[in-house]
């Protein structure tokens, strides 16, 4: 007898790497220019020069320390320059005894997750969101409990009053946010802060606020990208290097427990314990020393700007609906049916690959990914206009 929940989770697989395989095997039958993969949020910029130069630089050096183990939180010295940049950024005054260096924003929130729930604890997760939290919730013994979006995708804030209840444990946040490209803005995320405050204050009970933010360098309007943790004392950041420097594949991020977290230094131990038992012994070392030097740096990610405004005026001139995002590289439009799954099936006719919002835990979207060449963006816009033309 096997464990149901990772059977289910093996055997259904992700909707967008389904897509995403089956856009890849599309392209090799009618070619790379037909098909219109808008799948994956793969980041399509390679990385700065520092991480391939470090790189180069570091292999000359001690080949059995720099393929060695390391400390399993994260080279001390890489946590410094970390908590330096966190501390800058958020006026905040972390150390390197708050943070702890991760395979990736993946394993950062599974880690945080396993660190904190109790079996039948309850998890408010504000939709549109990243589907791997609900895997990671219920692989803690965790309750997803959803709230649908305001209309302008920042958090409703009387859905999450309305959804807390003596287990909640946690909220996960995501800004700039995959599938929206929301950022919540400060008035937003202070008025969250003060509802889990008077909720602390009323029950006793702590709720802990996960923040996952591997698509903070990506914003593209003048909104300003906040992090909860300016504002809210039990945060736990999640974090990659993903995507700001365009590494997905080497799996490094970190998670900074706030220093203002009354049980701060409890989470931490327990942080080290779940990293402990999920059999995370230390994230790459080489990758480690690569972003200890590229600390601060971005691909360049000002194309994802340009991708943005050529995908938003096409399709607004077709006559799609959407609201503008602020950041991440990702479009949230509206199906142009209520069966979002039905949509994307009808796009696919037309070789454009998006994927539908069910699994972002709301109906009647489908996601654009636009880390895509410009080329690719410019010469799907003949099937968005047929795809909208079939329901004229
Ligand atoms: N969180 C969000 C919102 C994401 O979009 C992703 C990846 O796309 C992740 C976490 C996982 O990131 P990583 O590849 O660093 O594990």
């Amino acid at each position: 007898m096997l464990p149901e929940n990772t059977l289910e989770w093996g055997r259904a697989g992700s909707c967008i790497r389904e897509l995403s395989e089956y856009g890849a095997m599309r392209k090799k039958e009618i070619g790379e220019d037909n098909v219109f993969d808008f799948s994956i949020g793969s980041p399509s910029i390679p990385a700065p020069d520092c991480v391939n130069d470090s790189i180069a630089e570091l292999i000359k050096g001690d080949s059995l320390s720099l393929h060695g183990y390391t400390t399993a939180a994260g080279l001390p010295s890489l946590r410094e320059r970390i908590a330096e940049d966190l501390n800058e950024r958020f006026g905040i005054n972390i150390g390197i005894k708050n943070l702890y260096v991760t395979c990736g924003a993946a394993a950062s929130l599974a880690i945080s997750l396993k660190a904190i729930m109790l079996q039948g604890e309850e998890v408010i997760v504000p939709a549109p969101f990243f589907p791997e939290y609900r895997v990671f919730v219920e692989a803690c013994g965790g309750v997803v409990v959803t709230v649908a979006p305001r209309a302008d995708m920042q958090i409703d804030l009387e859905g999450v009053k309305n959804a807390l209840t003596d287990k909640t444990k946690a909220l996960i946040i995501n800004s700039p946010n995959n599938p929206s490209g929301a950022i919540f803005d400060e008035e937003n995320l202070r008025g969250l802060a003060e509802l889990l405050n008077e909720h602390r204050e009323k029950t006793g009970n702590t709720v802990y606020i996960i923040s996952d933010e591997p698509y903070r360098e990506l914003v593209f309007t003048d909104a300003v990208c906040h992090s909860v943790v300016e504002f809210y004392d039990d945060t736990i950041m999640c974090y990659s290097f993903s995507k700001s420097l365009s590494v997905p594949g080497e799996r490094i991020g970190y998670i900074a427990v706030s220093d203002r977290m009354k049980s701060g230094a409890e989470v931490y131990d327990s942080i080290l314990g779940a990293g402990r038992c999920l059999g995370y012994i230390n994230p790459p070392s080489l990758f480690q020393r690569v972003i200890e030097r590229s600390i601060g740096q971005t691909s360049d990610v000002e194309k994802y700007r340009e991708n943005r405004e050529v995908l938003c005026r096409g399709l607004r001139d077709i006559g799609y609906e959407f609201t503008e995002p602020d950041g991440a590289f990702y479009l949230f439009v509206k199906a142009l049916e209520p069966d979002a799954k039905a949509f994307s099936a009808k796009a696919m006719k037309h070789e454009l690959l998006l994927v539908p919002s069910d699994d972002f835990g709301c109906t009647g979207y489908v996601r654009v990914a636009y880390c895509v060449s410009r080329k690719t963006i410019e010469s799907s816009m003949p099937a968005f206009k047929a795809l909208m033309d079939e329901y004229k």
